[in-house]
């Protein structure tokens, strides 16, 4: 276990840049998800606009992950591999992705549906959305990591869904992964307590089913162990009095899937 490390403001203005082009590189994935689409085409896109952009894909290459995205669909939680095969109407696909820009790393991940997905995966994602957005409340200066896990569990249980609690989210900063870690589950006034200065990436991945999960023969795949369906959603988050400061955004996104339907 490493230490946390905490961030100046200075370096918080260049996470915000790296976290910026996270959630426009997300956007121009969402441009091209549909039905027919490889997740190794949406990682080939996203890879070329990081590059233009001055920055290098976060993900490639750590931990010996090969692509730029993590592409997790249905069953798959997270840490998905982009692979050759096309998204099928119906599908999610949670898209995770990681730039590293001036030294430091951004890092979020978006949800997708592809065509038309049954209502009840529509509301698994709208309730992941709601944990993120209740998680984030909770992170701020005084309160305790155990402070955002217990928001985001208590919502998703309230609503039947299971919280995968063998991934967290994390610290981050000039690592990928750095202290503390940031579970979606927990207890109020419990964990290492948030002070500003402290960047944490905040990710509920949330079951639609039971909240197990196992590694799929690929070595990185994370998958749900009763097979039904999984979903993700991340942001950075800065640490500071009063409210959260979100550093990465899904605005880009959500204004690119809105002039999509
Ligand atoms: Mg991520
Ligand atoms: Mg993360």
């Amino acid at each position: 276990m490493g230490k946390i490390i905490y961030k100046t403001d200075e370096e918080v203005e260049l996470m915000r840049l790296s976290s910026l082009l996270v959630g426009k590189t997300l956007a121009e994935v969402a441009k091209i998800i549909k039905p027919g689409v490889t997740s190794l085409e949406l990682d080939k896109l996203a890879e070329e606009y990081i590059r233009d952009n001055g920055a290098i894909p976060g993900f490639k290459g750590l931990y010996d992950f090969p692509n730029t995205l993590c592409t997790s669909t249905n069953e798959a939680v997270v840490h998905g591999i982009p692979n050759n095969k096309p998204l099928v109407n119906g599908d999610i696909i949670s898209v995770d992705c990681g730039v590293l820009m001036n030294d430091f790393y951004g890092d979020a991940a978006y949800t997708f549906q592809v065509g038309e997905v049954k209502p009840e995966i529509k509301k698994l994602l709208e309730v992941t959305q709601e944990c993120l957005r209740r998680g984030i409340e909770q992170a701020v200066h005084g309160n305790r990591v155990g402070d955002i896990g217990y928001a985001i569990q208590q919502h998703a249980e309230e609503n039947g869904y299971g919280v995968v609690r063998e991934l967290v989210g994390h610290g981050l900063g000039r690592d990928l992964h750095e202290e503390p870690q940031v579970p979606n589950y927990g207890k109020r006034g419990q964990g290492v307590q948030l002070k500003e200065g402290m960047v944490i990436a905040i990710e509920p991945m949330i079951n639609m089913g039971k909240r197990n999960v196992r590694q799929h023969d690929d070595g990185s795949t994370i998958i749900t162990t009763d097979g039904l369906p999984s979903a993700h959603f991340e942001h950075d988050v800065a640490i500071k009095k009063g409210k959260a400061e979100v550093l990465s955004t899904h605005e880009y996104v959500e204004e690119v899937l809105k002039n999509k339907n």
